[in-house]
Order: C-alpha cells, then structure tokens, then sequence
C-alpha cells in the first residue's frame, strides 16, 4: 500500500514526501483506513517506534475543519517529552495545511503561554492528562466539540497514576466521538476504559498481544550477582559503538552504576527522578545528539525520552514486571532497524527470564559473557579500522613529517604498528590480563573456572585496579568480589539494610560523614534487607563504635555493634536467615560482598544522600 491510495489530503501527502516517509508501516496501513472510513472506536496495540504517531495523527489531521474555529481532536499522553515529540510531528506532517493549529498543554511549563496559544486556535491539542484537567477546570479548554480522542501510550499514562486525571477528562467529553486506544500492553486497567468509554471498539495489533517487534533480538547473560558490574563492562566493552540505556530498578542504583561507569572511563550519565527539569533535559539531550553512548535509567525517568537507533537496551535488572521489559525492549529495533535487548541476571532469575519468554512469545538466547581475549581482539580491529578508515590532513601534518620520519627511521613498519596500537591499547590489555571467566554455568553454584584451589578468586579484575591506581582515582564504591582475607579488618553490624534505601555507597558515605573516622579504610559490606554488615581496619574498632553514637539515617536511629568475622565458604548454608543479635548471626549466604578495594584504601560516596 502506498500512503496515496489511503486518500489521504494532497497537503499532507507533500509533507510526508518531504519528510521521507515512502510507505506506511503495517500499525499504519491498519489504522488510516480505519479512521478516514468508519467512525468505530479503535484499539491498537502497538509499540513505540512502529509509527504509531503518524498512524493516528495523519487521519486527525486528514479529518480536521480549518474552518471551524474549536478543538476537534485532542490527543492524551503520559509525559512532557512524548507531548512535544507528538506535536512536532503533527506539526511537520500539517506543514501545508494552511491554517491549521496544533497547540500542546503539559505541565511543567507556563500555564499563562499555553491559555493564550489555545486562545489563538488550537484545533488540535496534545497534552498530558494533569495539564488537560486542570485547563477544562479552569474554562480554559473547550472539549464539547471533539470528534477524534486519542489516548497514546495508554498503559503508561495508568502507570503514571494518571487514572483519576483521565476518568475525569473522559467523562467531560461529548459522547458522540471517535476514540483510539493506543498501548504497548493490555493490563486489566485498559480493558476497564475501554469498557467505560469506548464503544465497541475494534481491536488491531501489530504483531501479538504484549509481544516486542521482531526486529529486537533477546539475550541473557548469567553471572553471579557480584559480577554484574564487571559483566556490564565486558557487554560494553565488546560492543565499540554501543548506543544505549541501561535500565536499572532503582534510582539509587542507577546513581551507582553511572557513577562506576564514567569513573572507569565510559560515556555515560544517569536520568533518574532526583534530577531537575533542566538537568534532565540536558542529559537527554546530550544522549540524542550521541554526546553519551550509555545512559543509565530507571523505568519512571526514561518514559518519554524518544531515541531511534538504539543498538542496545541493557536490563542491569529485570523489572518487577514483565511487562516493563516489553517497554524497555521496546526502544530499540525501531523503525526497521534491528536491536538487541540484552539481561544481566543472576543464577536464581532464570525463572523471570521464562515468564517474559512465556508473556512475548520470544526465546531469550543464553550467551557467554566475552572473556578478556575476546574483549581485547574486538577492540583492537575496532582500534585498526579507525586507523585505516581516519581523515588526514595532508596539509596540515605535512609540516611536521619529516621530523618525525627522522624519529622513527630506527622502527620497521611492523614494530611501528605494534608501537601505534600498543599506545592505545595498552591500558585496555592490562586491564583484561588474566580477567577470570564470570559466566556461572548452573543455577546457584559458582563457577570454578577463574579460581585458585582454595576457591578464591584470582586477582580479580586486576588490570582495573592497575588502571584506577594509575589515575591516581578512588575506586568510588566498587563493589566487585574481593577475596582479600579479613584478618586486618573488624566486623560490624549496622542496624539498615536495603529495605532502608541503604547501599554500599551509602554506608561509606555515612562513615566518610562522621570525620573521626573519615580515614578508616573500609572492607568487606554486605547490605542485607534488614541490616547490613561491613568491615573497616582492626585499629579502629573503638573509634567507629563511638562515631556512630547518635548517628541518624533517614529517620533511623543508626546502632552498630561487633559482629563475629564473617564464617567461610565452608561453613557457609547459604541460608538468608535474619540477625540473630549479640553478634550471634546466621550466615548472609548472598548480598553485596562489597569492598574490593584491596589495601582497604578509603572510598568516598559521590552520591551520598546525607
Ligand atoms: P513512532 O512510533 O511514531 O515514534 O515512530 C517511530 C519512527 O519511525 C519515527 O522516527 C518516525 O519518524 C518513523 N516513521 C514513522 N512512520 C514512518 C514511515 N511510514 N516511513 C518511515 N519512517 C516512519
């Protein structure tokens, strides 16, 4: 089909000539027709990136009486960022269509600005259902003649809690009216809106019901959860040209992560609610021009930031709910462009992996972490073909050869080569000398590969260490494997744990906050649900005891005691069982085994909260 046999106006068919559109996708092939020829209420289900925009806003516009001064299609969506996407793209598409209006109503922005547009027109507005209500209750938007609703990514705008803003607005509107569903998934919630304020509709779908285009490839990767951070870099680092989110479960950990990653040298930023509408913007912006290759999200903060071309969507974590990881999968493998939304999960989450298997439709392929060589070839041919492929400048580098022939004369042009890329290459080599292997072949037990008899870890990670020291950097809350044995360091137990919002960068964060104790070097933290334990060098014992008197956390009265030094592997039952006080405790059998910074070199908390 060719978008000139859908009938749509000359005027528009111009613009999408423009603009580049050849055909319409399959959502648009369904719903053009559909609308320019009944007036039956519509469900699609369809994903971002599948045109979804152009699918119902190409009819609105097709449909819309430049004549008749009054709004006669409004278009509801969950955040800012989408309702301004929208209204660019229906400003684009209506680029002939002299007259025409499009006026868009969100808030965070002045209210005062978006009367008066609406004053001067407004025959079709965008808005975000918060804004919407609040204008109708202040008689500034007039629904009572809207012919076309659209609720746009209807799923999201429930999650967003936006239910009672769109009971409201969906009641205040006239009866006699076209209304479309659109949304990735089909929660009860949707049925229920459909129930109550659509008629009849009919139902299309692009693909299955909750099922991810076909253009994104699904993969997981199982580590032990101590080796997610390491596994990350390793799926980046084999990746050059990664272009990314990495979805993270909360915003404490999304802090985290970014923060490791840009200390350890990537191009990377954190979007997480804690950030102000400016900055927010900045970092997204900044991701769409490509300025950062990874941003790092929670499920809340990414809504509305619209990318094409993603190559990767990282789940750190999978998402509580299913569904969630259709969205995050989503963002990638758009508009024909193939995709890959990849999981670090640990040996007990192969059980999450088959529910979203079972919910899409789709098989995840099992893949191995890279090892270090593989690591390292692929980012030497990276390195090659930049060289091969780089612009010179003839002109200006001429000048300054013959010095440097002269300088070089005594190197054959194989060991040049090997000098060139050695220049840049060898931190990366390093790094990876002797990486172990983090792949975990069955469920709950380690993999041995990658350890010493006595089951300790070889030197982990050692390049990295290296590296950082190198950059003469603190190591930020690493919370790498370290199997450095505690007999320099005192244990304790603390009174919070991650049901608290308490993370190991919280903790040295606390303790870098109480200055008798500024300096201790911290071991080993494990962050348990209800309490936490940690190490810190021997000869401070008494000193951390008295720094914590009186300490408050988050409303929490902090108390911290001796706790016995931590039962090895052997002794270990793997039993997750609570604190049974006295420094009498049940083993951790998982939790952070954090630290890893070997010497018990003092890490400061970049994001402490305190
Ligand atoms: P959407 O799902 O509306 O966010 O669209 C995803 C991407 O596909 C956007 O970059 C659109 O500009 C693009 N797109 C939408 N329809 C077409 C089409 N018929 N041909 C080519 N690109 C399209």
């Amino acid at each position: 089909m060719t978008f000139e046999e859908t009938g749509l106006r000359p005027e528009i068919l111009k613009a999408l000539g423009e603009i580049g559109f050849e055909s319409p996708t399959p959502i648009q092939e369904k719903t053009i027709p559909h609308l320019l020829n009944t007036d039956k209420d519509l469900i699609a289900l369809a994903q971002t990136g599948t045109g979804k925009t152009a699918a119902f806003g190409l009819p609105v516009l097709h449909l819309s009486d430049t004549e008749f001064n009054s709004t006669q299609a409004i278009v509801l969506c969950p955040t800012r960022e989408l309702c301004l996407q929208i209204y660019r793209d229906l400003d684009s598409f209506a680029k002939y269509m002299k007259g025409l209006d499009v006026v868009a109503v969100y808030g965070g922005d002045s209210i005062d600005k978006q009367i008066k547009a609406l004053r001067r027109g407004g025959h079709i507005v965008v808005g975000t259902p918060g804004r919407v209500n609040d204008l109708i209750r202040r008689k500034r938007l007039d629904l009572s003649s809207v012919r076309t609703l659209v609720l746009d990514e209807a799923d999201e705008m429930l999650n967003m809690g936006f239910k009672d803003e769109l009971d409201s607005i969906l009641s205040a509107m006239p009866e006699e009216r076209q209304t479309l569903l659109f949304s990735a998934t089909m929660p009860k919630e949707i049925s229920r809106i459909a129930k109550n304020y659509m008629d009849t509709p009919d139902e299309i779908a692009v693909g299955k019901k909750n099922e991810g285009a076909d253009t994104v490839t699904h993969e997981y990767y199982m580590v032990n959860a101590r080796d997610k951070y390491p596994a990350l870099k390793r799926l980046v680092d084999i990746n050059p040209n990664v272009y990314g989110i990495v979805f993270c479960r909360t915003r404490a950990e999304t802090k985290e992560i970014a923060n490791k990653l840009v200390h350890d040298g990537y191009n990377a930023d954190a979007l997480h609610g804690d950030l102000s509408q400016a900055q927010r913007e900045q970092v997204m912006n900044k991701f769409r021009i490509k300025h950062l290759q990874l941003l790092v999200a929670t499920d809340v903060a990414a809504r509305g930031l619209d990318v094409d071309n993603l190559t990767h969507v990282i789940n750190f974590n999978l998402p509580d709910d299913p569904e969630a990881y259709v969205h995050r999968s989503g963002r990638t493998g758009r508009a024909g462009k193939k995709g890959i939304s990849l999981a670090i999960i640990h040996t007990r989450e192969t059980g999450r992996i088959r529910q979203i298997e079972r919910m899409m439709s789709k098989k995840f392929d099992h893949k191995q972490v890279p090892n270090g060589k593989e690591v390292c070839s692929k980012q030497l041919f990276n390195l090659i073909d930049k060289i091969e492929n780089i612009e010179v400048n003839e002109e200006q580098i001429e000048q300054f050869m013959p010095d440097i022939y002269k300088k070089l004369e005594w190197l054959s042009r194989e060991e040049l080569i090997k000098h060139f890329v050695s220049a840049e290459f060898n931190r990366f080599l390093t790094y990876y000398e002797d990486a172990p292997d983090l792949n975990v072949t069955s469920r709950g037990r380690d993999n041995d590969r990658g350890r010493g008899r006595d089951g300790r870890s070889r030197d982990r990670d050692r390049g990295r260490d290296r590296d950082d020291r190198g950059r003469g950097r603190d190591r930020g809350g690493d919370f790498d494997r370290d199997d450095r044995k505690s007999n320099n360091y005192s244990r304790f137990f603390i009174n919070i744990g991650s049901k608290d919002e308490f993370s190991p960068t919280n903790l040295i964060g606390l303790i870098n906050d109480q200055p008798s104790v500024s300096q201790v070097g911290v071991g080993k933290i494990e962050i348990l649900k209800k309490f936490s334990f940690f190490e810190v060098d021997k000869q401070y014992e008494k000193d951390i005891i008295d720094a914590f008197q009186g300490v408050n956390y988050n409303g929490i009265d902090v108390s911290v005691e001796p706790s016995n030094p931590k039962p090895s592997a052997r002794d270990r039952g793997g039993d997750r069982g609570g604190y049974s006080g006295g420094g009498r405790r049940r083993s951790s059998g998982g939790g952070y085994s954090g630290g890893g910074d070997r010497g018990g070199r003092r890490r400061r908390s970049s994001n402490s909260k305190y």
